[in-house]
């Protein structure tokens, strides 16, 4: 079987336990199955982004033991293939310009009356999209509904995470996609794109969230702690015993991924 697939950090902050669960989680599974594995910077939102993030990000998979395959893509170089994409859209008339602002209720999709473009959106459809989650099940989301036509491209230029991740998923053929149950409300959005652009859709598992004491996700929002790089022992063994694994004590970074089959 063909397996590639990819662990995707934002660079808004260092990794936390929550970010490693998701690495290792898609790092096991494409091990698990002979795969490849890719590291994709996703830094389209950059008013989010902390300089340097990225770097960081990637001395601390480094220092956790995790190898990927083939280079990093930096979705910042990707400008070009989200505008190509954007007019296959609009071309075929998926896509169109929106002129609401971000607390209006957006009434463009049938022209824009006279307000200025703003942003670019996409066409919800009214057939519900479905898909299986590996470990979650069946799903059925109808986007008129839920998201509503959604947004391709920012009034402020950047491009929309749901617009970069699909097409560049697609551009490095990942066929297997695990990430964090955070995403889940996504991927309906994001199988949608994919069957207007006329790309295959890849796998989906959709792994548990770490949360903290108080019941809330782990996220930079909550003040996850930054994990730490000069003591990756028990921050990798906490994550792989969320994914249900089992290491024994007292392993060093490379013997842990030795003992839970990823090398
Ligand atoms: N860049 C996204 C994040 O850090 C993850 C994208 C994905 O795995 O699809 O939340």
């Amino acid at each position: 079987m063909t397996y590639r697939g990819r662990f995707a950090p934002s660079p808004t902050g260092p990794l936390h336990l929550g970010s490693l669960v998701a690495a290792a989680g898609s790092y096991l599974d494409a091990r698990g199955h002979g795969g490849q594995w890719l590291v994709r910077i996703e830094d389209v939102d950059q008013p989010r982004c902390v300089p340097g993030a990225a770097d960081a990000i990637l001395r601390t998979l480094e220092r956790f033991g995790f190898e990927w395959d083939g280079p990093v893509l930096v979705q910042s170089h990707r400008f070009a293939a989200y505008e190509d994409a954007l007019d296959r859209l609009r071309k075929s008339g998926a896509a169109f310009p929106c002129g609401c602002t971000r607390h209006d209720v957006c009434n463009c999709r049938d022209g824009l009356k006279g307000s200025a473009p703003r942003s670019w959106r996409i066409r919800a459809g009214e057939h519900p999209v479905e898909f299986m989650d590996r470990r979650l099940g069946r799903f059925s989301e109808c986007l008129l509904e839920t998201s509503g036509d959604f947004i391709l491209l920012r009034a402020d230029r950047c491009w929309a995470y749901q617009l970069a991740v699909v097409v560049d998923d697609e551009f490095q053929g990942v066929t297997h996609i695990v990430r964090g149950e955070d995403l889940l409300d996504s991927t309906a959005r994001q199988i949608h794109l994919q069957r207007a652009l006329g790309y295959s859709t890849p796998s989906y598992l959709h792994l548990p969230l770490v949360k903290n004491g108080l019941g809330q996700k782990l996220s930079k929002q909550t003040y996850a702690g930054a994990l730490n790089v000069a003591d990756p022992v028990p921050e990798l063994e906490a994550a792989l015993r969320f994914l249900g694994l089992d290491p024994p004590a007292g392993l060093s970074v490379a013997d842990l991924w030795r003992c839970v089959g990823a090398k």
